[in-house]
């Protein structure tokens, strides 16, 4: 799965940004995942704790938010959350007409350092 490759642009993006603010450690990071991404929180923490050896993230710990697939029905305005099964069908009237609102989310929201 693609939780390492993820982890690792996450890793360089923060440290980009720390190099820029002097921030020479960094305590906590925060990341946005939505459901839809397929990306799975355990895999993550897993990869952050492989990377994270000897870098400024050393000390720092992982929070994930975890942000659940949203749809709304064209049909009815209906809004539900998407199940484990990614019926695409409306369970207030029915139809397929639905359009995905949320889950697709992956992204760091903030991380702390000093
Ligand atoms: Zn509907």
């Amino acid at each position: 799965m693609h939780e390492l490759t993820l982890m690792q642009s996450v890793l360089q993006t923060v440290e980009l940004d720390a190099a820029q603010h002097h921030i020479e450690r960094i305590n906590k990071v925060k990341l946005v995942i939505g459901q839809l991404t397929m990306a799975l929180p355990d895999s993550l923490v897993f990869a952050f704790d492989a990377l994270k050896t000897g870098t400024i993230f050393a000390n720092a710990s992982l929070v994930i938010e975890e942000r659940p697939a949203l749809c709304q029905c064209q049909s009815c305005q209906q809004e539900y959350k998407l199940d484990d099964f990614f019926q695409f069908i409306c369970p207030s009237c029915g139809s397929s007409d639905v359009k995905i609102e949320g889950g697709k989310e992956l992204y760091i929201d903030y991380y702390e350092g000093e």
